[in-house]
């Protein structure tokens, strides 16, 4: 079948299309509906029917492949690789879902995950699911504020963590930051499981910390039996930054996820079962929910975990994993691609990669000459694709699995099936024709995997994604991009504060509203900027209320933002200046400011009220660039 009539099909015969993809995953009870969106925008997918992730991923390859590879936790900061294989896989998640059940977790009760990249942060996931209870998983990268927000919004009766994650061979204590963030939290968990390394020194509250080891002695030959949940059982909730300071919870489901995923495995990602996927991201990101650890396993491949980084001990490190475990299907960022580019390619080239059959590279832009030079050193298919924390999976790409259509650069190609896009004047809502300029949207309802709600909050998702394109209930993807004749997708970049940085998504009022909370700021202003490495950089200005104590305050406010959000989103700039760019009504002008940071020409600044800041601040930049 073509591309087109696929894609056609998906969405003109949505109960056809998706009532075969169900087949791809094991129903303990058949669903009644395919779809029902009787109140849109919210879409339940084949409810009625029971079915479990966790008996997907684990148990029913347990049973038919118990032998084979599927987990290999690679850390090169301990130097430690243990494969695991499904029926030591099925054994480590039974052990914890045995800890999660004697201490009263049920389904539906949240467990925030805020783990390095080992191999327990993986049983911990599956183990919730397995039980029906919702796993909220924290980039390991986030401090304490950040943390303590996640559990005030979704109230885990339990934490799972480790005292430490190691990156750059020096250990990153984790547990201080979790007992700062419980502390700050209104909300407090009853339980904190920890697994123990033995990389920092730690401390233990009494009645409310458990040692990872000891209890899953105690649970060593449980087997929990698998709780079959609707297919509209919340998942996970992931949060993800919006144009608030109030970070958003992903809600997503349990069977359309499944489905989802493992349509996109066929279609897109072309993996097959008994293969290896290594992909290096981190499961604190939607990536790592979905292609290290759902998606693979679904499939029956075997996934690899990597701690560390892409240059220790040496740049060829990722791609001697990939001859080592015969990786099929590879998938990383175009940051990690920019980091290897001022390497020597003979570290990738050394390996043999001849399992190895494409690299999908997601997250963020993927400019020409990371796409060109990563293709010319793998000598592999490298293909872009398009998608966010709220959809699960790609919404475009190049479906290699139908149909190998040519790849155009700057493109992560065309819808995935499933979506029906749009792409629309983002005043007057009408549909633009080719490469005219608007915003990406995607009409209802969303395919199966994408996000159900923000997490516990109905109207926020409403409101938020589908109301702002005026008289249209449609989805906003918040990107700006260009659609050409032959319906490929360009990104042209977010229409809202949000932020890129390395691939991972933040929000400018977040890192605003932590820098305001220094005793000497005024106001502030955050901005992302180009950045040849990392793809954006979060700029701050600043106005200090007493300009004679501000001689440190870039360093403060860096360090204000390390210890409360975390070091990603550190702004790599701080300016102090007097006064901010802004319109007659107040309101600040980021564009302009953004403009005058990149060195480029502010445009139209007759709607300000003092023409001269901007040229203050061009001043302030200029200086401090020659000092
Ligand atoms: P996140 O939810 O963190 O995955 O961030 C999603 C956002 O990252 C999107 O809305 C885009 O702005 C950007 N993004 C993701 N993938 C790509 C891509 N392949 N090309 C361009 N921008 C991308």
């Amino acid at each position: 079948m073509s591309y087109k009539a696929h894609h056609e099909r998906s969405i003109s015969d949505p109960d056809g299309f998706w009532g075969e993809q169900a087949k791809l995953i094991h129903w303990e009870k058949p669903f009644d509906t395919v779809l029902n969106y009787d109140n849109p925008p919210f879409a339940k997918w084949f409810e009625g029917g029971l079915t479990n992730l966790c008996y997907n991923s684990v148990d029913r390859h347990a049973k038919e492949r118990p032998n084979q590879i599927a987990l290999v936790a690679v850390s090169t900061e301990t130097n430690k690789e243990k494969a695991y294989t499904f029926q030591e896989l099925y054994e480590e998640v039974n052990r914890i879902a045995a800890i999660y059940k004697a201490n009263g977790i049920q389904k539906g009760d949240r467990v925030l995950i805020y783990m390095p990249m080992i191999a327990e942060a993986c049983f911990a996931m599956l183990a919730c699911a397995r039980i029906g209870a919702i796993h909220s998983v924290v980039f390991g990268g986030f401090a304490s504020h950040s943390l303590a927000s996640r559990i005030d919004d979704a109230k885990p009766k339990m934490i799972v963590t480790a005292e430490a994650g190691m990156r750059g061979g020096k250990a990153v204590p984790y547990k201080p930051l979790l007992d700062e963030a419980i502390t700050l939290a209104s909300y407090k968990p009853e339980k904190v499981l920890l697994v123990n390394r033995g990389l920092s020194e730690f401390t233990s509250v009494a009645g409310r910390d458990l040692d990872y080891a000891a209890e899953r002695q105690k649970h060593l030959n449980d087997i929990v039996p698998v709780e079959w949940v609707d297919a509209t059982h919340p998942s996970y909730i992931l949060y993800t930054s919006g144009t608030t300071g109030k970070p958003k919870g992903v809600q997503r489901d349990t069977g359309g996820y499944a489905v989802a995923l493992m349509a996109s495995m066929n279609h897109i990602f072309c993996g097959k079962a008994g293969e290896t996927m290594f992909t290096t991201s981190d499961i604190g990101w939607v990536v790592g929910h979905s292609y290290i650890i759902y998606g693979p396993l679904l499939n029956g491949m075997a996934t690899i975990m990597y701690e560390g980084t892409p240059l220790r001990p040496d740049a060829g490190i990722w791609w001697e994993l990939v001859a080592k475990y015969k990786v099929s299907v590879m998938f990383s960022a175009p940051t990690a691609v920019r980091v290897l580019k001022k390497q020597d390619p003979a570290f990738l080239t050394k390996h043999d990669l001849s399992s190895l059959r494409t690299l999908f590279l997601a997250g963020e832009p993927l400019d020409e000459p990371t796409a060109s030079w990563i293709h010319d050193a793998i000598k592999k298919p490298v293909v872009d694709n398009y998608w966010q924390t709220e959809t699960g999976w790609p919404i475009l790409a190049i479906q290699r699995g139908i149909e190998v259509m040519p790849h155009k650069f700057g493109s992560p190609g065309v819808p995935s099936f499933g979506y029906n896009m749009k792409l629309l004047d983002d005043a007057t809502s009408v549909e633009l024709g080719p490469d005219q300029k608007g915003v990406i949207a995607i009409e209802g309802p969303l395919p199966p995997g994408c996000m159900q709600t923000v997490w516990g909050d109905d109207k926020r998702f409403v409101s938020t994604y589908w109301e702002t394109i005026p008289g249209k209930l449609i989805y906003s993807t918040f990107d700006w991009g260009i659609k050409d004749k032959d319906g490929y997708f360009f990104i042209l970049g977010r229409t809202d504060d949000v932020i890129n940085v390395a691939g991972h998504r933040l929000g400018t009022r977040e890192i605003e509203e932590s820098i305001s909370s220094h005793p000497n700021i005024s106001e502030v202003a955050v901005v992302g900027i180009e950045d040849k490495l990392k793809g954006q950089a979060a700029i701050a200005f600043v106005i200090p209320k007493d300009s004679s104590k501000a001689e440190n305050l870039e360093k403060e406010c860096m360090k204000t933002v390390d210890s409360q959000l975390g070091a990603i989103a550190r702004p790599g700039r701080v300016y102090v200046v007097s006064a901010l760019p802004k319109t007659r009504s107040g309101k600040i002008v980021r564009r302009a400011l953004q403009a005058v940071a990149e060195g480029r020409d502010p445009g139209d600044i007759s709607t300000m009220e003092d023409q001269t800041v901007l040229a203050q601040i061009k001043t302030i930049i200029e200086q401090s660039a020659k000092a």
